[in-house]
């Protein structure tokens, strides 16, 4: 894995952080999952890209577990103040972006990859849970607190900032490449 070249694609692509990922420092936590439970955010239950459907803690660990690294791409975006809501809109808007075409470049070259995104999936206006197949199995990807793990932990971890200062926000992305 040529880490450079990954964090130029992934420049490329619209992030504007990056950091190599090592995955014998992920932990997938019940914890986590019991705040997913909690339905703060509304999607529990409600996305083939959320739990309880996206898959258990044990199967996220033995799928982390043929990796050994990746990396980890942030979009921070500077707020006018806390109550920016357009700002954090839109660098919401970006980070989707940026990693649906960053998982697009990456699948050609890690065909086996393991992402783990931010939010919810948003590829659909209605999700097909649980009625129906999931439309696009290939392009759909759980979270990373979906998957049980603690961003802020993650990034800390691994020698990223996930803290870049007042009136920020960072939306972080992970990718297990090899
Ligand atoms: S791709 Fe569509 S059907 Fe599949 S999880 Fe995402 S929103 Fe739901």
């Amino acid at each position: 894995m040529d880490y450079g070249k990954l964090q130029a694609l992934a420049a490329e692509c619209g992030f504007n952080n990056f950091g190599e990922l090592d995955a014998a420092k992920l932990e997938f936590l019940p914890e986590v999952r019991e705040m997913c439970a909690a339905d703060k955010c509304h999607m529990y239950n409600h996305s083939w890209a959320c739990p309880p459907a996206c898959g258990t803690l044990g199967e996220m660990r033995e799928r982390a577990a043929k990796y050994t690294r990746g990396i980890l791409v942030q979009t921070v975006a500077q707020l006018e103040d806390s109550f920016d809501f357009e700002g954090m809109t839109d660098a919401a808007a970006r980070h989707k972006e940026a990693f649906e075409t960053l998982r697009g470049k990456l699948a050609g070259l890690y065909p086996e990859m393991f992402p783990m995104g931010a939010g919810g999936c948003a590829i659909c206006p209605e999700c097909t849970y649980p009625d129906a197949p999931c439309r696009f199995p290939d392009r759909a990807v759980a979270s990373m607190e979906a998957c049980g793990l603690v961003v802020s932990r993650v990034c800390s971890d691994n020698g990223v900032k996930y803290n870049h200062g007042k009136d920020t926000l960072a939306y972080t992305a992970a990718f297990l490449l090899e």
